[in-house]
């Protein structure tokens, strides 16, 4: 979640105003395939990092409900049902999330699992994940991971003396030893196949040693699966430096060189896996592709039942000001057809002249292939920016394309991609 592109003294708080002046309407029906909530059953943390958007740039966190009670869990479950049914999605993806859930008691944890479980049994595929800082995992909570069949995802930003620097607690120290022994616990119970295998989320700093930071979670910890959420611009000055986004570059184009090096296809990191994907897929690949993202969308729900926009993009003002209630009789396009999602909805398609003459645009897709678009928004301007991390994918782009080459895959190929889409 972050180009440097955007000093944090630009980052606005949400307003009345929108920047907007005529609000858009929808202008395609909606058939998606698949949805995916981001659920803040918990609106608080235990620990404080530097980088956070949500409680550092987000001025509705601190007013929200710390849990989110039962009565609105079952408003929320009745909600997610009907809206399953009304647009024939086939698939949903619950992300629970905080602050920190493991502050939730259990016993509350439990029955927010177990009405999901029965109220949205009917979906042809549910799958329920859960983010955690893993300082609070024990065995009960591993219990209830497998009791109600969630995958985890832990955060954690590379070795002791990496993650120290920003992952602190409330006293300022650094959490790395609470969440690798948490790790563990998780992954003991992963190979006992009890619970799903363990995926890490890093957050880099510009200045980290890539090299150092893979073989941290491969070797050290025997991790395989890896995401790199890279900062959202504005919500941490420390992580931009001199060059904002653009020092990102060397870690990008290092961690590629290095995972490349390893040719182990059991570590998987998601965005090398996408951008590969897109490349060397062809046309076909690409329009697969396409296909998905088209029918997909993501929303938040907070603590207090309120839809609004994708977590991430909490930037953008104007998502998150759409003051609908979830509950039996709320249907999603309630949601989506208030000024504030068609003007959100509206901002996925927009594009930079620089993004539309590109020669990447296909592959980058302005830069959401990061994983969202909280990336190119610059406040006052909108969307239509070539993403923070412009320059670093622009020359991982570049890689990607000599290693493919050096292992015989036609230049043809990849033109493909490039010139057509
Ligand atoms: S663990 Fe997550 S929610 Fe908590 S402070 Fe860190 S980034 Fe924010
Ligand atoms: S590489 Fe840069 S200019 Fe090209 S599409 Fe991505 S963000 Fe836009």
């Amino acid at each position: 979640m972050q180009t440097i592109v955007i000093p944090a003294s630009h980052i606005q708080r949400r307003s009345s105003a929108s920047p907007h002046p005529e609000a858009p309407r929808r202008t395609q029906p909606r058939p998606w395939h698949t949805l995916e909530v981001i659920l803040k059953i918990t609106e608080r943390c235990n620990i404080a990092c530097t980088y956070c958007y949500f409680f550092n740039m987000d001025d509705n966190a601190a007013g929200n409900p710390v849990y989110m009670d039962g009565g609105t869990a079952q408003d929320v479950v009745a909600f997610l049902a009907k809206a399953v049914r009304d647009s024939g999605a086939s698939a949903l993806q619950i992300d629970i999330h905080g602050g920190e859930p493991l502050l939730m008691k259990k016993d509350r944890f439990e029955q927010m699992c177990r009405a999901m479980r029965e109220g949205l049994g009917f979906v042809e595929q549910l799958r329920i994940a859960l983010q955690t800082n893993a300082m609070l995992v024990d065995d009960e909570w591993i219990d209830l991971f497998e009791r109600f069949d969630i995958s985890v995802a832990v955060s954690l930003d590379g070795p002791a003396e990496y993650h120290d620097l920003f992952r602190l607690d409330h006293g300022g120290k650094g959490t790395h030893a609470q969440v690798v022994a948490g790790l563990r616990k998780l992954q003991a119970a992963a190979a006992a196949k009890r619970i799903y295998a363990i995926g890490t989320i890093c957050v880099p700093h510009y200045s980290f040693d890539a090299r150092r930071v893979l073989s941290h979670f491969v070797d050290d910890l025997g991790q395989r699966l890896l995401h790199i959420s890279l900062p959202v611009p504005g919500s941490s000055p420390d992580h931009f430096g001199p060059d904002g986004g653009a020092g990102y570059t060397r870690f990008l184009c290092d961690l590629f060189t290095a995972w490349a090096e390893r040719e182990d296809p059991s570590i998987e990191i998601r965005l090398f896996q996408t951008l590969l994907g897109r490349l060397l897929g062809g046309q076909e690949g690409l329009a697969q592709g396409k296909a998905r993202r088209g029918g997909y969308t993501a929303f938040t729900i907070q603590s207090d039942g309120q839809l609004c926009g994708p977590d991430d993009d909490r930037l953008a003002d104007y998502a998150f000001q759409a003051a609908v209630q979830a509950r039996a009789d709320t249907s999603l396009d309630d949601f989506y057809d208030t000024p504030e999602m068609l003007r959100y909805v509206q901002s996925q398609g927009e594009r930079s002249p620089v993004c539309q003459s590109c020669c990447w645009g296909h592959v980058c897709e302005g830069g959401d292939v990061l994983g969202g678009r909280a990336y190119r928004f610059v406040p006052g301007q909108g969307h239509a920016n070539p993403s923070a991390y412009c320059q670093g994918l622009q020359e991982l782009l570049v890689l990607m394309t000599q290693w493919a080459l050096g292992r015989g895959v036609p230049m043809a190929r990849i033109e493909e991609v490039l010139v057509t889409g």
